[in-house]
């Protein structure tokens, strides 16, 4: 069975990469010493241009009314299409991913993936649609007729990656096992918090940008390395079990139980209160799977049947242990 991650269930706030990226830039200028306030008039300003980025990285719906804190006018909306294109989802973002993942997951030998990302990205034009968006005449990033075919083709790809990468059966049942390696560390494991006396959880690590940059693949090791804690035991058993190549497997699967009585002609599923199939059109006087009492269909037949009886009717396959 698939679980949900730590933040999903609510053990630890929910983990958002927009407001850590956010974090992470407010960081990044303090840390580097960035006089922003050189560039801009006022601390007001400094704080609208910041969210103006932050807008940027996560994206802005068509739909969406354009903030008034972010120190321009809705005239500049088309540069949120460059990093996050909520509209037809081509921007950098995903040209890079894309082309990173192709390459390392299907070895592109050095060449550019089916598309030529130089010429999507030269292709690209602002321009003015033409219907409005209520008020506004909506100026949007547009890409040429010519790149047509690469743009296409950009798709393919991302659904191939999709198919055979991302949602493969055993990343999945990699990051169900990771997920619960880290929930079953939480509790014990400890790291270097922003202070360096000071110790924090992996969750609240999570929620702190001078901690999060250090949340890497290290910190599987890190907690295998650690001595003999009863809370970390599980966490190490489950890395023993990744490093064997030792994943969950599944418990049974899903069955579907149809408790429509069938039509004896075709066999197919019939609705209880029809006289004549819906798929053969024959008579559904007599039918399979029902109960008749007084000449009329009461139950269909599975519902009038107990758990045992149904049991020994659909055998279920023996259960593998996880
Ligand atoms: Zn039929």
């Amino acid at each position: 069975m698939r679980r949900v991650a730590a933040g999903e269930a609510g053990i630890v706030p929910r983990w958002e990469h927009e407001a850590m990226s956010a974090l992470l830039l407010e960081r990044l200028v303090e840390k580097a010493g960035i006089p922003l306030s050189l560039y801009f008039s006022s601390a007001a300003d400094v704080r609208a241009q910041l969210r103006f980025v932050t807008l940027l990285i996560r994206g802005i719906e068509d739909s969406e009314p354009w903030p008034e804190d972010v120190g321009r006018g809705e005239d500049k909306r088309f540069l949120c299409d460059i990093v996050a294109n909520k509209r037809s989802g081509i921007d950098v973002d995903k040209l890079d991913y894309l082309v990173r993942d192709s390459m390392a997951a299907f070895g592109a030998g050095g060449r550019l993936p089916g598309f030529d990302i130089h010429r999507i990205i030269t292709s690209a034009r602002v321009l003015t649609r033409c219907e409005r968006v209520g008020s506004v005449r909506f100026r949007e990033v547009c890409f040429q007729m010519k790149v047509a075919l690469d743009i296409n083709m950009v798709y393919q790809l991302r659904a191939m990656l999709h198919r055979q990468v991302y949602q493969h059966r055993m990343a999945n049942v990699a990051e169900a096992m990771i997920t619960d390696l880290l929930e079953a560390a939480n509790a014990c494991f400890v790291m270097r918090g922003r202070d360096p006396s000071e110790t924090i959880s992996l969750s609240d690590a999570a929620q702190d940008p001078d901690c999060f940059v250090r949340l890497t693949d290290g910190v599987l090791e890190s907690i295998n390395t650690q001595p003999n804690q009863v809370g970390l035991a599980r966490a190490q058993r489950l890395y023993e079990r990744l490093q064997q190549r030792n994943f969950y497997r599944p418990v049974g699967h899903p069955v579907q139980l149809e408790t429509r009585p069938r039509c004896r002609a075709c066999d197919r599923p019939t609705e209880i209160d029809h006289r004549f199939c819906a798929h053969c059109g024959k008579s559904l006087r007599v039918r399979r799977h029902v109960i008749e009492s007084n000449g009329k269909t009461q139950l269909p037949w599975l519902a009038a049947l107990s758990a045992e009886q149904a049991k020994s009717h659909f055998p279920f396959p023996p259960l593998c242990h996880t």
